[in-house]
């Protein structure tokens, strides 16, 4: 699969200041903010600042000291949200069946509620 990034997406809007966002934590190669259509009291989304359109885009292109931040930051928003005792969920969906909206990176920080299972 070819990874062509479209720096007309929304997230690369919100990462040049052109869309507001309600920020958690930003860090040097990660911002984390809340989702605009929470599925859960915490609903933050994690994206790396560089422009990689889905997880396996980022784990091939990304430097070592992006990826060490953007994990380490993703951990960081369970801390801040002061889920880590209660549980969350991770989600990164990508493409057509992993029914992707937005073409940049972004992890579903998701928690403050039983979620269900997902998979059975
Ligand atoms: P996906 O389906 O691509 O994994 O998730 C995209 C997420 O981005 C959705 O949960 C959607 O609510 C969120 N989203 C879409 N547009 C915006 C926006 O302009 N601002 C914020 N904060 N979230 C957005």
């Amino acid at each position: 699969m070819g990874h062509v990034y479209d720096d007309q997406n929304i997230f690369a809007k919100i990462l040049r200041g052109e869309i507001p966002n309600a920020t958690v934590l930003e860090t040097e190669h990660a911002l984390a903010f809340r989702d605009i259509h929470p599925q859960a009291p915490t609903h933050v989304l994690v994206i790396p600042k560089g422009p990689y359109v889905c997880f396996d885009h980022f784990a091939q292109e990304a430097s070592d000291a992006e990826i060490v931040d953007y994990v380490r930051a993703v951990g960081e928003v369970c801390r801040m949200e002061g889920v880590a005792e209660d549980g969350w969920r991770l989600i990164a969906n990508a493409g057509m069946n992993g029914v992707q909206e937005v073409p940049h990176l972004h992890v579903h920080v998701l928690a403050g509620r039983n979620l269900g299972r997902m998979l059975s």
